[in-house]
């Protein structure tokens, strides 16, 4: 079974597209998302329509949750305050009933997923040792599957030893071995330096189904008309501009 992850698209519906051209031309069974559909982008009903039509499974993230008034909105400061502020005044009503039905994790046959992390599925950020091996204690699938830092990362584990770090686009991880951890980055939003939309491929052919391969994908997208967007909606400018640099 082929699985295209996707996280972290935050409303950037021409990384999306661009993304979902790719999984459409790669003959995947499934699209799994890892949470945070909307905010800090332009098209939070659109990106929602899109998933609730393609997405097998998809968890909500703190974004998704503030958007709805799950959590208070003064848990973000500044940009993602004044972008889920926007968002929760266009979010339509298709959009909301989507999102109201998503948790931020979920278990699938071999796989966990969460939005955080195993801690906290909301806020939790794995992208320290502790949080690692914390992480990698409170599972017990082969692989588990986070979102939320917006950074590709590979970890792995023997149960003593924490191996891995970050993934550059094109870096391939064999699963059925050690259990894994692993981040596909962010669709709408990337933080590691690389403007173009991350993603996973995970190609679990094994006779198990849980033997495979993952590896990380990087796809091109024009940022310059999710920028455009952003600006004809008066979302904050700083928001456009880290798309160009992906930070
Ligand atoms: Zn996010």
């Amino acid at each position: 079974m082929r699985v295209a992850v996707l996280s972290d698209v935050h409303a950037n519906l021409h990384a999306l597209q661009a993304v979902l051209a790719e999984v459409d031309a790669g003959g995947f069974d499934e699209i799994w998302c890892l949470g945070d559909v909307v905010g800090y982008g332009p098209r939070p009903n659109e990106c929602a329509a899109v998933l609730r039509e393609r997405a097998t499974v998809c968890l909500a993230g703190n974004h998704d949750l503030v958007v709805l008034g799950k959590i208070p909105i003064i848990a973000f400061v500044d940009d993602a305050g004044a972008a889920a502020r926007w968002t929760q005044a266009i979010l339509d009503d298709d959009a909301r009933a989507f999102l109201e039905a998503l948790e931020p994790s979920a278990t699938l046959p071999g796989v966990e997923l969460y939005h955080g992390s195993p801690r906290d599925p909301v806020w939790d950020y794995v992208l320290t040792e502790d949080a690692a091996r914390e992480s990698f204690a409170a599972t017990s699938e082969p692989l588990v599957l986070v979102g939320h830092s917006h950074i590709a990362l590979e970890l792995s584990t023997d149960g003593l030893r924490l191996l891995g770090g970050t993934a550059d686009g094109g870096k391939r991880v064999e699963l059925g071995g050690p259990r894994r951890l692993l981040n596909p980055g962010s669709v709408g939003q990337p933080r590691d330096g690389d403007p173009r939309a991350a993603w996973l491929e995970i190609d679990r052919s094994g006779v198990d189904n849980k033997s495979g391969w993952a590896t990380f994908r990087r796809t091109d997208y024009p940022v310059e008309l999710t920028q455009a967007e952003m600006r004809e909606k008066g979302l904050p400018e700083t928001l456009a501009e880290r798309l160009a640099q992906g930070v």
